[in-house]
């Protein structure tokens, strides 16, 4: 493919682990090219080389402040934070770009509000690009459908000391799909991690139909996910194990190509993997 065919890609928040991958990631595909790439304007690596800072060396492509120099790319990508990514996709929305966020810990109005960018350009959001995730997910929806009376689930979840939301958005994004296969609400049968600082009704014997949640963070875990369904006598886990960053990197990559070429909605991994 020529550049002039390629896919632009906008990346904010490009001295970032995420950002730096997904830099490398576009360096290796003859099909896409970096457009720009920005950082908080108070950064000390506003201006530096994004290539040198990815670790691939010098590519003219600098770090900016200005989340302007990102219009003009097909596809902005966005790993930040939840307040960022979601003035990304009003920029991104403004100026007619798709848009990939990865972003987690959006509360449910800034996901209200991503939905309805989505009735004007492509946008795919997704709290797990890996490939495997998304298939967990769908995998997590079937078996709970099957497993109702009877049957516990519960959900662990591990990663690095970094991290900042808990649960992870994985992990949550398992917890509904768990719920709309048993065809609950998670909001009203979530239980995250039974702790008696939440009131004494919250401790003591577990409560049937609940989707209980635990969390464990420390060292450089890249992201564990089990799903345990608990019956009589016998449990199914499902369980996801990210060893390498990359494979988040790679979906997002490929959620970008999509997103390329699809029309305005609001998507999910399952429909980059569809499309
Ligand atoms: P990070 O802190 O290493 O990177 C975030 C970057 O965003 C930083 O460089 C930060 O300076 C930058 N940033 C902050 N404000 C900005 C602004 N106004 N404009 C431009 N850039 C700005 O974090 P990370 O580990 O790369 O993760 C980023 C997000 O992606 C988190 O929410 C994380 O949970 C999520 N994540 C999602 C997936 C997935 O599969 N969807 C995978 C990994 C991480």
């Amino acid at each position: 493919m020529s550049t002039a065919d390629s896919i632009k890609l906008s990346i904010p928040g490009g001295s970032g682990r995420m950002g730096n991958m997904l830099i490398r990631e576009i360096a290796a595909a003859s099909d896409l090219v970096l457009h720009a790439t920005s950082d908080r304007p108070e950064s000390p690596l506003i201006g530096k080389d994004s290539g040198e800072l990815a670790g691939i060396g010098a590519n003219g492509v600098m770090i900016n402040s200005d989340p302007a120099a990102l219009v003009g790319g097909d596809v902005m990508v966005d790993f930040t934070s939840p307040a960022v990514s979601l003035a990304h996709a009003e920029l991104a929305m403004q100026n007619n770009m798709a848009m990939v966020i990865g972003t987690t810990g959006l509360d449910a109005s800034q996901e209200a509000r991503l939905a309805e960018i989505g009735t004007k350009i492509p946008l795919v959001y997704c709290a797990n690009t890996s490939v495997g995730v998304t298939l967990l997910r769908a995998l997590v929806e079937q078996v709970a459908a099957q497993l109702v009376e009877g049957w516990d689930i519960e959900i662990l979840e591990t990663h690095h000391h970094h991290k900042v939301d808990s649960p992870s958005g994985t992990a949550l994004a398992l917890g509904k799909a768990a719920a709309k296969g048993r065809g609950v609400a998670l909001e009203d049968v979530s239980d995250i991690v039974r702790d008696d600082q939440a009131g004494a009704s919250r401790v003591g014997a577990r409560k049937a139909g609940d989707i209980g949640f635990a969390v464990m963070r420390g060292g450089d875990v890249t992201g564990e996910h089990s799903v345990t369904f608990f019956g009589a006598s016998e449990r199914i886990a499902l369980t996801h194990m990210a060893t390498d960053r990359v494979v988040f990197a790679k979906g997002a990559i490929r959620a970008a190509r999509f997103a390329a070429t699809a029309d305005t909605g609001f998507y999910n991994m399952e429909d980059v993997l569809r499309g």
